[in-house]
């Protein structure tokens, strides 16, 4: 049954095969019997309340396709019941008295939640090593990281221990998790998934996602948890009054005439051999397809990683200002007086990596550096941008390439290097920094010993509101190969 991805579930509900109770228990054991540290908390009396009422609701014949499929939330989504913790100190026992957007419309659809993904603490990561608490295990292999910040959140739904799960994106947390862990992976347009109630890290860049087996149930959540929403200020409205886009509307449509723009600074030095040879068969796949490949050029590619690196500091030392002892979560024991008690708590609640944000962030913004830091990469955010317009103005209709540069790399590797983590996001902070809508699809496995079971992603970039192209993309390629159907072994 864990193999079973939404579409097959939804059809099961629908016809009384099983129930959203025994689902949900199903899920629930097996979350109880894993041990790569996936869930930070999990409650089975809420999770079996809602399945109680998603059978009520399929008892009815109201349900829609969404009724009484499990699924998971990224603890970045803030959860009235469960805790919601972003994987900080911060907030180990913060529960919040509201639900997210995107948690209160797939509930509404009536999904039943498994519990809380583990993270990196506020999102900060590449590899789910900053949470505060612990790394999540890739379940391809234990000894890797499973990417990140959406760590928790891939490799739950890589270990089949939920049919989905949602991630947030803020320079890659769900197409680099997705890589890393085989699944499938979508962050849309920046704007289209409410960030009212998903812990901020970068306000500017944050995009609630999607992480789950197929393009075409990722298609079945998106379409459930996009549109404008009043109390997100970046909120977009492309819908026409009621009219909700169907995600899945073009999912069946053939490929040929597609043109894929292929970026040269994507496939050059840094780029591990074993990655290189899984994408270019992927693009071949494509030419099979009936698609064609256009040599393009982002040339500020490499200036996305400062851009990123100022700017994403920057908006993070802002939000998390209102960390302070009083408002939410953490204080410290004892202090001296009203300034003590600040720095005592937030050197007590935050993690090395967020203080390090924190200060890069405040100096960035500090009087006499702004103009020269925060402000010069706010125009090269703007090229980047236009570099992407310029390839989808006269070239190309979506871009691809890898994911990461290299497959997921071991626990602990990178863990006290924050540099070489950071250049590891060369490929998709750009996407971020642009707004686009970024996927990534399983689309084979490294090489060599230690690699040969580590997966490969390929990124799939379209143009702004893009999701339907994408995942028609990503479906047609999925119906023709079965990288997504694989699992770790033993599960
Ligand atoms: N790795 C990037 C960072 O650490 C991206 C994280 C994310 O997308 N949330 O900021």
């Amino acid at each position: 049954m864990h193999n079973h991805t939404i579409k097959a579930l939804s059809a099961l509900l629908q016809s009384k095969q099983v129930s959203a109770t025994e689902l949900a228990k199903d899920y629930l054991a097996r979350i109880a019997a894993s041990d790569i540290n996936a869930f930070l908390h999990v409650d089975p009396e809420l999770t079996l309340a809602q399945a109680a009422a998603a059978d009520a609701r399929l008892a009815t014949g109201k349900a829609g396709p969404l009724t009484g499929v499990p699924m998971a939330h990224k603890d970045i989504f803030v959860t009235k019941g469960w805790r919601s913790t972003a994987g900080s100190h911060m907030l180990a026992n913060y529960t919040s008295p509201f639900d997210a957007t995107v948690v209160e419309r797939l509930s509404a659809a009536g999904m039943v939640n498994l519990g809380k993904l583990n993270c990196d603490e506020f999102a900060m990561g590449s590899s789910n090593e900053n949470s505060a608490f612990g790394a999540v295990k890739n379940p391809w292999d234990k000894r890797a990281v499973p990417g990140g910040s959406s760590g928790g959140s891939a490799a739950a739904v890589a270990a089949r221990l939920a049919p989905a799960a949602t991630g947030t994106d803020t320079g890659g947390s769900i197409r680099q998790p997705a890589a890393f862990c085989g699944i499938t992976g979508i962050k849309p347009t920046y704007g289209r998934v409410s960030r009212y109630g998903m812990i901020a890290y970068a306000s500017s860049l944050d995009q609630g996602g999607v992480f789950a087996q197929s393009a075409e149930d990722c298609a079945l959540m998106l379409n459930e948890m996009i549109g404008f929403d009043e109390r997100d200020s970046t909120s977009l409205t492309v819908e026409q009054g009621n009219h909700k886009e169907d995600l899945t509307r073009d999912l069946h449509q053939p490929l040929a005439g597609l043109r894929i723009g292929v970026p040269k600074e994507y496939f050059g030095e840094g780029l591990a051999a074993d990655v290189e040879a899984a994408v270019r068969a992927a693009l071949a796949q494509f030419v099979q397809l009936g698609a064609t490949l256009v040599d393009i050029s982002l040339p500020k590619t490499a200036l996305s990683i400062p851009t990123y690196y100022i700017i994403a500091p920057a908006e993070a030392s802002s939000n998390l200002s209102r960390f302070d002892g009083v408002r939410y979560g953490h204080r410290a024991a004892a202090y001296s007086d009203l300034n003590d008690m600040y720095k005592k708590t937030r050197a007590e609640g935050f993690g090395a990596e967020v203080q390090r944000r924190i200060m890069v962030g405040t100096y960035v913004l500090c009087h006499g550096y702004y103009d020269a830091y925060y402000v010069k990469a706010q125009q090269i955010r703007r090229l980047i941008a236009n570099d992407f317009q310029a390839a989808f103005r006269e070239h190309c209709d979506v871009i691809m390439g890898p994911v990461a540069p290299s497959v997921a790399w071991d626990l602990g590797d990178k863990a006290n290097d924050p540099v070489a983590n950071y250049l590891a996001d060369i490929f998709t902070l750009s996407t971020s920094l642009a707004g686009l809508p970024g996927m990534s699809i399983p689309c084979g496995f490294g090489q060599g010993e230690k690699n040969s079971q580590r997966p490969v992603g390929l990124q799939i970039i379209g143009n702004y509101f893009g999701e339907a192209k994408l995942l028609n993309i990503a479906h047609q390629f999925q119906q023709a190969t079965d990288w997504h159907t694989r699992a770790p072994a033993n599960v």
